[in-house]
């Protein structure tokens, strides 16, 4: 789970980490009101969507009067905004951050993960701030500070020093960047987050460091336990298909491409994708039905599938291990019965009780495209696909 800028910039407040002052609007005349309670001649306002690289699209501006401020919050709120993060569909905006601007003397990359291979968590920063990570790594490489934290010693603060020398740190902010570093990897860990990010992190011409953006993922698994994190959580700027299916215990990505995708295990998801691009099609969607799928699950998925109006055929593939052949047939029957499915239909059915599946698919009467192997599914899938399109044209 993604939360805000303003909401991370909070919880990092509360481990020691130094953010600009700043408040939260939903109009044009509380982002000036917010302006005159923070002081100062310059502010900052921020839209607050859950994506980096805001700057490039128009939601981070300078401003140094009321009429700025105003101008710039007309500009941003109910406004959908494309980075380069949030895909053609973009984000709305409907809160915006004012705070005060900073002299920015210096710009630090800071980021804390989970490294999958290490098993540990990871902090990785840049001297070389204000770019994203990618372009950090590909223009200067040499540049990335890595630095594994060993899980039964927590972070160490000669570690956390050696990362501030490493920046090329003055002197006089080394205390600083520990209390920053240190704060970060306890609120990484008492959170049970699985991405801290500080990009920027500034140095100031008088000396002061200070976070001017955050960013912050949790562990979905770990949400139960976490309810003060879980309150953060603002679906409105979720993926409206992915919610509906999370909500009802599918596992879903949503895609940009044409053909829904009804499959079970994560790996024959991405095989099948894999197939339909090779096909010539692409993958509305990601959704992994799970092991030992009822009839009900099965209608459910075709529920989130069908309310992404892109889609224009499903394909269905099945390869029933703990799932069994005759439940996922009598689901895709379910299905075309009750929630009615407008577009071709594709199905392919391996494994235990598979004949009785197919059984159950034939006798139903209704119109159903069957394949055997994966190839096929995915290549009929395509046809079925180009057929319709071409048909509409
Ligand atoms: P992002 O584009 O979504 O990553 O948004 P950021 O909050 O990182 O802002 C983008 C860039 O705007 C930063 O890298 C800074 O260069 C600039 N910026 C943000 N806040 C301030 C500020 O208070 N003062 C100045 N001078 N620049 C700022
Ligand atoms: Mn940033």
């Amino acid at each position: 789970m993604d939360i805000h800028e303003y909401q991370a910039k909070e919880i990092l407040a509360r481990y020691n980490v130094e953010v600009p002052r700043g408040g939260l609007a939903y109009s044009p005349e509380q982002a000036a009101y917010r302006a005159s309670e923070i002081g100062g001649s310059r502010w900052v306002v921020k839209a607050q969507i859950h994506s980096g690289a805001r700057g490039k699209a128009g939601g981070i501006r300078l401003c140094a009067n009321d009429k700025e401020i105003s101008e710039a919050a007309e500009f941003m709120l109910g406004r959908k905004l494309v980075t380069a993060q949030t895909g053609p569909r973009g984000k709305l905006v409907s809160r915006l951050y004012v705070e005060e601007a900073m002299d920015i003397q210096r710009e630090i990359y800071l980021g804390f993960v989970l490294d999958r291979k290490e098993e540990r968590v990871m902090i990785v920063a840049s001297g070389s701030g204000g770019m994203e990570i990618e372009e950090i790594a590909e223009r200067e490489p040499d540049s990335i500070i890595r630095a594994v934290v060993d899980p039964g010693t927590g972070m160490m603060e000669f570690q956390a020093r050696e990362i501030a020398f490493g920046l090329g740190l003055d002197n006089a902010i080394i205390g600083k960047a520990v209390q920053t570093l240190m704060g970060c990897y306890r609120a990484f860990r008492e959170l049970d987050a699985s991405m801290l990010e500080i990009n920027p992190l500034v140095v100031t011409r008088d000396g002061r460091l200070l976070a001017l953006d955050a960013k912050m993922s949790f562990d979905d698994n770990a949400l139960f336990r976490r309810p003060q994190i879980s309150e953060l959580r603002d679906k409105s700027q979720e993926d409206p298909r992915e919610t509906f299916a999370s909500d009802r215990g599918l596992s879903y990505v949503g895609l940009d491409g044409r053909i829904g995708c009804i499959i079970n295990g994560a790996g024959l998801a991405m095989a099948t994708m894999d197939m339909i691009k090779i096909a010539g099609g692409e993958p509305a969607n990601f959704l992994d039905i799970g092991g030992g799928a009822s009839p009900e699950r099965v209608a459910k998925s075709f529920r989130a599938v069908l309310g992404d109006k892109n889609v224009e055929t499903i394909l269905v593939n099945i390869f029933a291990g703990i799932n069994r052949c005759d439940w996922v047939a009598e689901g895709v029957v379910k299905a075309i019965r009750e929630v009615g499915v407008p577009v071709p239909l594709v199905v392919r059915l391996a494994g235990t009780n598979v004949e009785e599946g197919r059984r159950i698919l034939a006798e139903s009467g209704e119109q159903i495209i069957v394949a055997e192997t994966l190839a096929e599914a995915a290549e009929k899938a395509v046809a079925a696909w180009k057929s319709v399109t071409r048909a509409a044209a």
